[in-house]
């Protein structure tokens, strides 16, 4: 099924179980099931705030993609991403750690030449390798801005930055809102179609726990979605990324990562309007 010009677009859910790239904790590749689960529950209803119906018959589900023997997860990932939009479809991807972004941005690239980046995390991800890993979930922005698969990084939520990562993101032209800076009622305009890379530790632990790097001092889930809802320009793609559910005693956080699908998903829906 293709997407007409001038159409909402078709929103499509794939799941990568992919969490060989995490340099601390192993288990963010057991999310998507979860995330699924929290977005069918029956807890909630299927409706984003700004009123579009975002439930799981909204969605084409293309499944889950995991690694296995043989596999070149990234060129996996890279491909399932790019037969998406090819039929017209504007995925939202669930990790997964946040080495999946590398491929699914490469993707998104062929596609959308001019694109900007939203990137919530409380770690600037831009190291140019990790532990001697440089697709290393701690890497993925390096990657991406070495290759000009971007033309603008927005990130924020940041509160871990070492001296070598201020360096790169200078380096890159990357725009960090640190989170010692972050105020309320953030506005971003951005002026090309917007991918938003969603690492969960990017909110504060006390809201989604269940994450592999625990970072206080972030941002709340009502800041999280305010900054998502005054963006203008279309948000054609997403990833909620590092949702580790070993970490996740309450299932809280299956919950947060399921609204904001919810949510992103409604912004979606809007294309720009
Ligand atoms: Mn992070
Ligand atoms: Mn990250």
């Amino acid at each position: 099924m293709s997407a007409e010009p001038g159409r909402d677009p078709k929103l499509a859910l794939v799941g990568f179980r992919s969490d060989e790239n995490s340099s601390f904790l192993r288990g963010a590749a057991d999310a998507p099931p979860l995330i699924r689960q929290a977005l069918a529950s029956e807890s909630s209803n299927s409706w984003s705030e700004n009123g579009r119906e975002v439930g799981p018959g909204s969605f084409f589900d293309a499944g889950d993609f995991g690694p296995g023997p043989g596999v070149d997860m990234l060129a996996r990932i890279e491909s399932a991403v790019a037969a998406l939009l090819d039929q017209g479809y504007a995925p939202i991807c669930l990790g997964g750690d946040h080495a999946i972004t590398v491929p699914i941005v490469r993707a998104f690239a062929k596609k959308f030449p001019r694109l900007s980046i939203l990137h919530f995390d409380a770690h600037p991800d831009i190291y140019d390798e990790f532990q001697g890993n440089r697709y290393s979930h701690a890497c993925p922005f390096a990657r991406i801005m070495e290759e000009r698969l971007v033309q603008r990084l927005v990130q924020v939520g940041i509160r871990t930055a070492t001296a070598h990562q201020r360096e790169q993101a200078a380096r890159f032209g990357v725009e960090m809102i640190e989170m010692r800076k972050f105020r309320e009622g953030l506005v971003l305009p951005f002026e090309t179609p917007v991918y938003i890379s969603f690492d969960i530790d990017g909110l504060d632990p006390a809201f989604a726990p269940g994450v592999s790097h625990r970072e206080p001092g972030g941002l709340s889930t009502r800041q999280a979605l305010d900054v998502i809802a005054q963006i203008r320009a279309p948000i054609v793609g997403a990833d909620v990324v590092e949702f580790n559910p070993r970490m996740d005693s309450s299932g809280m956080t299956a919950m947060v990562c399921a609204k904001l699908v919810k949510e992103i998903g409604g912004r979606m829906l809007e294309n720009g309007k």
